[in-house]
């Protein structure tokens, strides 16, 4: 099979990483791709907002399977424009994508296909939205519906709080993802990730992860786009998986099929779980970054003929197999960031990978041959073991390995999961 992936982060270099061990690889590309994704194939200088470039690409390379990592590329039609020559593409189309891209849609979804979630209003202008908040009191969640990198959602424990949050959204600070605003209630309860593969018709469950979306330990500090997570989250219990599956995943894609725009993809569903079950905060349409990384780690079955078949809607006619094993990755980032950070700065000693612990790269270059940081999130110590405590031990050492003098992690990447499960 002869493979094209698109992306440039840590979740692009696991899925390069993985797909590379297939036995059913021909040809591997990728695409703008990074140093860490250049071990395992060929990078393509593709600037993958120019549509007609990629397909000229992938029709000219005869490519079999098109894997699109990130959201954006999907959210703007890619896949629609791939598929329309008819080549296989693993992520949805553009009308499904709004299942990530808007949380108003996604919303509507819930409401008409009766799927547990926070009760919420949309509105288009201030007013509206503040009268329903000072209706409703706090705590109460803002969030600009379009994408926002992580920025848009305003979790308000207080009633001012709410109310400078609409303001913010109407006032431009998040652009057009900001021109209408969700206001939806306040779900108590431990977050947790739940993944599941979908080609329209068919699911086929992967399996749940937790994140720490903070910069620093003990969950303090402003949001990033995640600086670490484990891989099962204990708060999943089989019934819960069986749960979310019930009530939330199997309805979303029989609706989905219903409004005529069958979802096909990876559902990365964000939960609450709170004391009723299972309540979806928002969909992803997208392995998650770090989360992939350890998905990936746990997965014992070959990737490459899942991505296929749920590309080509053949999902009932594979399975995946698991290491019952935890896998923990701790995001090595930029000093600064979620701020502003130094570029270009120096990266030595990357720890070679093992069977079970592996370093990938999300935003680094090479420039004169040496390996530099260019993003705010820059590596991804990963590692798995017969318990978690021994994953985090050995994803940090793996990490404290890294000679990066502009570089610093978390400590506490899987606290919560210890809390639960010590030893
Ligand atoms: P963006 O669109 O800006 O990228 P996002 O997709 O990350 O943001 P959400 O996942 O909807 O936005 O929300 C971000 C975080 O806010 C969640 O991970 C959760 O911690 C918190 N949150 C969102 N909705 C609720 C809710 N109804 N109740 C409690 N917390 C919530």
């Amino acid at each position: 099979m002869k493979v094209l992936l698109i992306g440039s982060g840590g979740r692009e270099h696991a899925l390069a990483w993985k797909i590379a061990q297939s036995p059913l690889l021909e040809a591997f590309y990728a695409a703008p791709g990074n140093p860490g994704i250049a071990e395992h194939c060929e990078l393509v200088p593709l600037d993958v907002d120019d549509h007609a470039a990629v397909l000229a690409f992938a029709r000219d390379t005869a490519i079999d399977l098109v894997v699109v990592g990130p959201e954006a590329p999907l959210v703007a039609g890619l896949a629609d424009v791939l598929r329309a020559e008819d080549i296989a593409v693993f992520g949805p189309s553009a009308a499904a994508a709004q299942l990530e891209g808007s949380k108003g849609f996604t919303k509507d979804i819930c409401a008409r296909f009766d799927i547990p979630t926070g009760a919420y209003q949309r509105f288009n202008n201030a007013p509206k939205a503040k009268a329903y908040v000072r209706d409703q009191g706090a705590p109460i969640v803002i969030k600009a519906d379009g994408l926002a990198a992580g920025k848009g959602v305003t979790v308000a424990m207080t009633l001012d709080e709410a109310l400078a949050a609409i303001d913010d959204c109407f006032e431009g600070a998040f652009g057009a993802a900001g021109a209408e605003v969700v206001v939806e209630a306040f779900l108590d309860g431990e977050e947790a990730s739940f993944f599941c593969l979908c080609d329209g018709k068919s699911l086929l469950p992967l399996a749940t992860a937790q994140d720490h979306k903070r910069v620093g330990d003990g969950d303090t500090g402003p949001n990033t786009g995640g600086m670490g997570a484990y891989s099962p989250a204990p708060v999943m219990t089989p019934e819960m998986v069986a749960r979310t599956m019930s009530e939330i995943i199997e309805p979303t894609m029989r609706g989905m099929a219903e409004i005529g725009m069958p979802f096909s993809g990876v559902f990365f569903a964000g939960l609450m779980i709170t004391d009723k079950g299972p309540e979806l905060i928002e969909y992803n349409v997208r392995f998650g970054d770090p989360e992939c990384q350890v998905l990936l780690m746990r997965m014992k079955s070959d990737l490459l003929p899942l991505l296929d078949a749920c590309a080509r809607g053949r999902l009932d006619t594979v399975s995946a197999d698991w290491h019952d094993q935890p896998a923990l990755t701790v995001v090595l980032a930029s000093k600064g960031y979620p701020g502003a950070y130094e570029k270009n700065t120096p990266i030595h000693a990357i720890p070679q990978e093992t069977s079970d612990a592996k370093v990938f790269h999300a935003g680094t270059a090479t420039a004169d041959g040496q390996l530099v940081a260019t993003g705010g999130r820059v590596l991804n110590a990963t590692a798995m073991a017969p318990s978690v405590a021994a994953a985090q031990k050995k994803a940090y050492e793996m990490a404290d390995t890294v000679d990066w003098q502009n570089g610093f992690c978390r400590r506490d990447i899987g606290w919560r999961a210890l809390e639960r499960t010590p030893d």
